[in-house]
């Protein structure tokens, strides 16, 4: 009896796990893993070295520096859409940047690369590396999203976004 009992009380235990709702982001963005090696096979070079090993591109180098239509920003990687082109603004300093992102759409953590702390940010989806984000950029947010130009793919208003990588 006594170990039926547990039985039942175990049986429970994980019943209830089952039933814990998802947390924001899980509903929201679904994480998608692979494995850098995945990754160098698919991606450019370029765009594997900043999205998969943390590289910075030359400033100034960016097409999209120079991209001023209407349209959408996605990660060069899983294609999720991380900017709107109202988010962009000319900060002069060479990388395509933006004062706000989509919601949802990324995550951050704080380095130590360059002595001082900056703060990273990745793609919500596959983790892939953007740039880092400063508290001195425009209205209204005051931030500065300076991001690697391949880790991003732009998709002008007419055209369909590209269906996440799976
Ligand atoms: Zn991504």
């Amino acid at each position: 009896m006594n170990r039926r009992r547990s039985l039942l009380a175990i049986a429970h235990m994980f019943a209830g796990l089952a039933l814990l709702p998802l947390t924001k982001e899980a509903l929201a963005v679904t994480a998608l893993k692979k494995s850098k090696a995945d990754w160098k096979k698919i991606l450019p070079e370029q765009s594997y070295a900043v999205l998969f090993e943390e590289a910075t591109e030359r400033p100034g180098s960016s097409v999209l520096n120079a991209e001023k239509r209407e349209g959408t920003y996605v990660c060069a990687a899983c294609n999720l859409p991380l900017f709107k082109s109202a988010q962009k603004f000319e900060s002069g300093t060479g990388w395509p940047s933006f004062f706000d992102v989509m919601p949802d759409a990324i995550g951050t953590h704080r380095d130590f690369k360059m002595i001082l702390p900056r703060t990273e940010y990745h793609c919500a989806r596959c983790g892939g590396h953007q740039g880092h984000v400063f508290e001195d950029g425009p209205k209204p947010t005051g931030l500065r999203y300076c991001n690697n130009g391949v880790a991003l793919q732009f998709i002008p208003a007419n055209d369909t976004l590209p269906a996440l990588r799976t």
